[in-house]
Order: C-alpha cells, then sequence, then structure tokens
C-alpha cells in the first residue's frame, strides 16, 4: 500500500487539483510507458525528470517517446526535481524538422501518490502534459497524468484516450 503523506490532503495541495477531467486526453506508446517506468526505479528513491516527446492534434497528446534528463536539484532530490534546461534545448534543436515536439515533462514521486504538488504547479505551461509516476518502495505503483485546466490555475487529470 502506498503511503499517502499528510501533506497531500493539506489545503494547499487540494487547492492545486481541479476534479473535473481534462477535455484532452492522451495516447501512450507503449514504450513510452514502458521507458518512464525504468527510468523511476532506476533512480529511487531520487525523484527523476524527463521529457515528453509527440504531438498534440485535436486534444490528443500522441506520446511517442520521452527522454530522461538530469534532475539539477540535487539537494532534495528525493522530493523536487528541476529540469536540467540544456537537455531541453538539445532535444528541442533535434526535433526540428521532425513531426514531434517537447508536449510535457514527466517526473516520478518516490514513495507518494501520482499527484501533482504546489511546486509541480509553480513551473507548469501551459498546453503541456505532466505525466507523475507515483513509486513505492522502489516498484511502480501508478502513473497519471496532467494538465493545466483553462484558467491555468490547477491541474485536471487527462484520462487515456478510448
Ligand atoms: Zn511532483
Amino acid at each position: 500500500m502506498l503511503h499517502e503523506p499528510e501533506r497531500f490532503r493539506s489545503e494547499a495541495y487540494l487547492a492545486v487539483i481541479d476534479s473535473s477531467p481534462s477535455s484532452n486526453t492522451v495516447q501512450y506508446h507503449h514504450e513510452s510507458i514502458q521507458s518512464m517506468e525504468n527510468i523511476a526505479k532506476s533512480t529511487y528513491p531520487a525523484e527523476c525528470c524527463g521529457l515528453i516527446i509527440g504531438t498534440l492534434t485535436d486534444g490528443i497528446w500522441h506520446v511517442h517517446d520521452v527522454r530522461e534528463a538530469k534532475n539539477l536539484n540535487a539537494e532534495r532530490a528525493n522530493d523536487r526535481f528541476q529540469l536540467d534546461p540544456d537537455a531541453y534545448q538539445t532535444l528541442d534543436r533535434e526535433l526540428k524538422g521532425s513531426p514531434n515536439e517537447i508536449i510535457g515533462v514527466f517526473h516520478s514521486h518516490p514513495d507518494c501518490p501520482a499527484k501533482p504538488s504546489p511546486t509541480d504547479i509553480a513551473h507548469a505551461w501551459e498546453g503541456f502534459i505532466y505525466p507523475i509516476v507515483a513509486v513505492d518502495q522502489g516498484e511502480i505503483h501508478s502513473i497519471q497524468s496532467w494538465a493545466l485546466n483553462a484558467k491555468g490555475d490547477q491541474f485536471q487529470e487527462v484520462t487515456i484516450h478510448a
């Protein structure tokens, strides 16, 4: 059973989530899920982060691939992440001229639920998808995907495109 730390029930944490789901949906290539899980497991007990590669078309994020990035927050690597901006720029350049672009950022929550935190929303961009991988004692617990709502002040869960 994944332990849910008290803070996830605090007002600050609850205020981050808009309970109605996003009107957009997401489709993951199987390997992209596998890659996020592998990265999250091998980084445990530290928090991993990385970039989401794909397209956003007609309200559907198509996730084709992911790319691990360095977590520059070494001091609090178990509960904070700061994505290496060089990794972003390098990948952005690589994708020029390809049909894919950077469409989101994933990270893991070691021994915490796959729900976004106040820190997560402070760094969130509109139009991006934010998968969070919950790791429980080194094993994958769950993945939930999030995106900013229309007002940009809360996260909505993004469901898998049926
Ligand atoms: Zn987080």
